[in-house]
C-alpha cells in the first residue's frame, strides 16, 4: 500500500500515432488528477516502439496539447524508441530463465491448428495461441519471442489464472493462459512488443500507479504475468471510461477522432472533467485544475483500496 504523497509516481503514456482526441485528454487528465491528488509524480512517456504506425512529429504536439491543458510532466519525456537495451535485458532475463521461447508460427498456421482441433475463434476475439513452438521449431525459422503462460510461477501448477483488481472496476480475473495464450514479447517484424515494454518501462521509471483508458483494462492480466516472471512490482491499476464517438464506437485515432480542439483549453478540460464525473464551477484552467484535484482526491484517494 502506498500512502499518499510518499513514492507516489503514474504516468502517462500516449502512442504518437496522430493527436490527443477528446478520449486521449481524459485518459491523460485522470492520471495527472491522480498523481497531483497523492501529491505524487507525473511522468510522459511516448510509446513509440510500434514505428510504423507513429505519426512525425505527433509526439511533439501531443505534449503541446498536454502543456495547453496545463498537464506538465515533472521529468523530461522519455521515448520507447530509445529503450531498445532495456527490452533486450528483459528478453534475454526470460529467456535465460525459459520463460521466453522462440516461435517460428505464422498467423495462417496459428488459425490452421485451431481449425483443425475443430475450434473456431470468432472474428472479433483474437485468436489465442495454441503453443505449437513450446517444445521447439521443428526446424522451422524463429519469426518471434513468446512468454511462456502454461505454468504458474508462483505455483508451478499448469496454467496462469491473474485475479488483480482495478480500483474502479472492481475484482477482475483472467484465465492467461486459456483466453491469450503464449503471448509475443518480440514481434516477427523485429519490433519489441507492446507488453513487454511497457512492463520494462512502468517498472525502470518506478511508476506505482498506472491510470488509463478501460480499453487496456484486458492488457492488465499479462501484463501482472510478466511482471512476476520478471521479479518486478506490480503497480496499483485504475482504468478511466472510454468516450465513444458518434457511432458508439470508442473514440480512436483509428476511426477517424478529431484532434482536440485547443481554442478553449479550459472548455477541453471541462468535456473531460464531465467524463470523469468532476463538474467544478472554476472559471480559469488554474482554478478548474486545482479544484478538480481537490474532488479527485475526495473520490478515488481511499487508502483503503489504492
Ligand atoms: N500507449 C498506449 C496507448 O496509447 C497506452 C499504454 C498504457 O497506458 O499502458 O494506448
Amino acid at each position: 500500500m502506498t500512502a499518499p504523497g510518499r513514492g507516489y509516481v503514474g504516468r502517462f503514456a500516449p502512442s504518437p500515432t496522430g493527436p490527443l482526441h477528446a478520449g486521449s485528454l481524459v485518459a491523460a487528465l485522470a492520471s495527472w488528477l491522480d498523481a497531483r491528488a497523492h501529491g505524487g509524480r507525473w511522468l510522459v512517456r511516448i510509446e513509440d516502439v510500434d514505428a510504423p504506425r507513429c505519426v512525425t512529429g505527433a509526439d511533439a504536439l501531443i505534449l503541446d496539447q498536454l502543456a495547453a491543458c496545463g498537464l506538465q510532466p515533472d521529468d523530461a519525456p522519455v521515448s520507447q524508441s530509445r529503450r531498445g537495451a532495456l527490452y533486450a535485458q528483459a528478453l534475454s532475463q526470460l529467456q535465460r530463465a525459459g520463460w521466453a521461447y522462440p516461435c517460428g508460427c505464422t498467423r495462417t498456421e496459428i488459425d490452421a491448428v485451431w481449425l483443425a482441433r475443430g475450434v473456431h475463434w470468432p472474428r472479433h476475439v483474437e485468436t489465442p495461441y495454441p503453443g505449437t513452438c513450446r517444445c521447439g521449431l521443428a526446424g522451422r525459422p524463429e519469426r518471434a519471442q513468446r512468454l511462456l503462460t502454461a505454468v504458474s510461477p508462483a505455483t508451478g501448477a499448469a496454467g496462469v489464472v491473474i485475479a488483480w483488481h482495478d480500483r474502479r472496476l472492481g475484482a477482475a480475473r483472467q484465465d492467461v493462459c486459456a483466453e491469450v495464450g503464449d503471448f509475443v514479447l518480440r514481434r516477427a517484424d523485429g519490433l519489441w512488443a507492446y507488453q513487454l515494454a511497457v512492463v520494462s518501462d512502468d517498472a525502470a521509471q518506478g511508476i506505482t500507479h498506472v491510470v488509463r483508458g478501460e480499453d487496456l483494462a484486458d492488457n492488465t492480466p499479462r501484463q501482472i504475468h510478466l511482471q512476476r516472471v520478471l521479479g518486478l512490482p506490480t503497480p496499483f491499476y485504475l482504468h478511466t471510461p472510454l468516450v465513444s464517438g458518434a457511432n458508439g464506437e470508442k473514440l480512436s485515432k483509428q476511426n477517424g477522432a478529431l484532434p482536440l480542439d485547443l481554442s478553449d483549453p479550459l472548455a477541453a478540460l471541462r468535456a473531460a472533467g464531465a467524463h470523469l464525473a468532476i463538474h467544478t464551477p472554476a472559471d480559469t484552467q488554474a482554478a478548474w485544475l486545482q479544484d478538480a484535484v481537490a474532488r479527485w482526491r475526495g473520490r478515488w484517494c481511499d487508502l483503503a483500496c489504492d
